[in-house]
């Protein structure tokens, strides 16, 4: 039976199968399970009496509930949750220097699409038509005008991917100047200049909506990028106006060819969901290790999940080394504490039951997995919600951790490939950027064969090394970057609804 100790200092391993109680367990002579533990749950490796710390990561998890002897199952039941580490005591640490024993990428550039900087400062992995809208009641006529589209029209131009409508649930009955609506309405307006996108701006409006076009489009708000449906007649007459203005945008993407671009016009998102016991230990690491290359390459990477980085915040704060930058990350996790305050749960609403299944006892437990994922550089900057990176390099972009709306929002802030670990399997994709699926072990990648592009699982099982599937990883996003990879996700159209992060309610 084998299993995985992380430190020295834990007193908890994790099982790389499941286990029946009376197994011995390899390299830990006189221990043997006293029950039988699933795939990926904890095993004692020392007596715990109640009350005592289970350490994995080296850090706490909990605090033992009861007695356990060596050899116990621990899990979600087992456990009180510590306190979370507090905000006011975070500090920049002005002496972090980032790791540089860290392997180069094969290739200083990826094959993509420039853009114009005054458009957007990154280049485009994909060459897409989006079409804006202002407002949730046009999303029927969009979509009807799209399959038209489609069907006639994108044949007709080879060099442009897909055609695709930006539709989401904002736009009216808001009270457009309340607190915090600038979060979805600055989200918004950042989309507009997606570097997947192109500069080519088309958007459709009702016309009596709150969140006029002037104010999504800004500049770009004149009558060659805009469509208003009550200002066309009838149905035809909407879909006529859509499909004409979508030929003369697809006929000028249809330009487009991919070029040579230095990694420094590469920005792309990290996430996890569906994760396990194992995302700390397989996935995320060599996700990280992957993140550490390009970003040293000159990339930008971005990593979210607020609510559940909230318990591994010294370990973010301790590669951030500009006060001010610190500050706007405590602020950003201050939001979660308070929206825990106000709704009067705790942070052990997280994790999710699935999470639980695959060996994750607590919120700290999923933290440390997590941050595994942004690898060792300096944090060089801290993004609002959907906002735009200034810098170069790893960068926290605040978002919620759901899978949802952290790749609308990082969608938002321009990503235009995510990498998206998961544990226990999601389908999950978006239509603006190729999501990269990457799994935590083996038998995930058997099941779902044609889901997962990556597996990670040899990390666990035949000892392959964190670098080495990093640079594998690594390799992948260039291909896939550069066109020549398409993700399953793409391949099969697995795109899910843009779910804007929205504090505030719809009026
Ligand atoms: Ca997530």
């Amino acid at each position: 039976m084998k299993v995985i100790q992380l430190t020295p200092q834990d007193n908890v391993a994790v099982l790389v199968e499941a286990g029946h109680r009376g197994d011995a367990v390899d390299g830990h002579p006189g221990l043997v399970l006293q029950e039988d533990i699933p795939q990926s749950h904890k095993v004692t490796l020392a007596d715990v009496a109640q009350g005592e710390p289970i350490r994995r990561y080296g850090v706490v998890l909990g605090y033992a509930l009861r007695d356990y002897p060596k050899g116990s199952w621990i899990n979600e039941t087992s456990l009180r949750l510590p306190k979370s580490p507090a905000l006011d005591a975070l500090r920049a640490n002005p002496d972090f220097k980032s790791p540089t024993d860290i392997r180069e990428p094969k290739q200083d550039f990826f094959m993509g699409y420039a853009n114009d900087p005054a458009f957007s400062p990154f280049a485009g992995t994909r060459n897409i038509l989006a079409i804006h809208t202002t407002v949730q009641c046009v999303i029927g006529i969009v979509n009807a005008a799209i399959a038209k589209i489609k069907q006639d029209l994108l044949p007709q131009f080879p060099h442009v991917d897909d055609v695709i409508a930006i539709n989401h649930q904002y736009g009216c009955g808001v009270a457009i100047n309340a607190e915090n609506a600038e979060i979805p309405i600055h989200a918004l307006q950042n989309l507009v200049h997606h570097p997947n996108f192109g500069g080519e701006i088309m958007c459709v409006s009702l016309g009596c909506e709150k969140l006029q076009p002037t104010m999504l489009l800004q500049e770009h708000c004149t009558a060659d990028n805009l469509v208003i449906l009550q200002a066309q007649h009838g149905f035809k007459g909407m879909i006529d106006a859509i499909v004409k203005m979508a030929a003369v945008k697809l006929a000028k993407l249809d330009q487009r060819r991919r070029t040579p671009q230095p990694l420094s016009k590469l920005l792309i998102g990290l996430q996890c969901g569906g994760s396990d016991a194992f995302s700390g230990v397989s996935g995320n690491p060599s996700v990280g290790y992957a993140a550490d290359m390009l970003v040293r390459a000159g990339a930008t990477v971005m990593f979210s999940e607020v609510s559940e980085v909230r318990d591994g915040v010294p370990f973010i704060a301790n590669r951030i080394t500009s006060p001010a930058t610190c500050e706007t990350f405590k602020q950003q996790v201050s939001w979660y504490d308070d929206y825990l305050a106000k709704g009067k749960v705790d942070r052990s609403a997280n994790p999710s039951p699935g999470n639980k299944k695959g060996g994750l006892s607590t919120i700290v437990e999923k933290s440390m997995g997590s941050i595994a994922k942004s690898g060792s550089q300096e944090i060089q900057e801290v993004l609002v919600p959907g906002g735009i990176p200034t810098k170069r390099g790893m960068i926290f972009a605040a978002t919620p951790a759901s899978d949802l709306v952290c790749g609308t929002m990082q969608m938002c802030s321009g990503a235009t490939l995510q990498v998206f670990v998961t544990g226990r399997g999601t389908p999950y994709g978006l239509a603006a950027l190729p999501v990269l699926k990457v799994c935590t072990r083996n038998e995930l990648k058997a099941k779902w064969p044609d889901v997962i592009d990556i597996n990670t699982g040899s990390v666990l099982t035949a000892g392959t090394s964190i670098q080495d599937m990093g640079e594998s990883i690594c390799d992948t996003i260039l291909s896939v970057a550069s066109g020549t990879t398409k993700p399953f996700t793409e391949q099969y159209g697995i795109y899910n609804d843009i779910c804007l992060f929205n504090p505030t309610p719809n009026t």
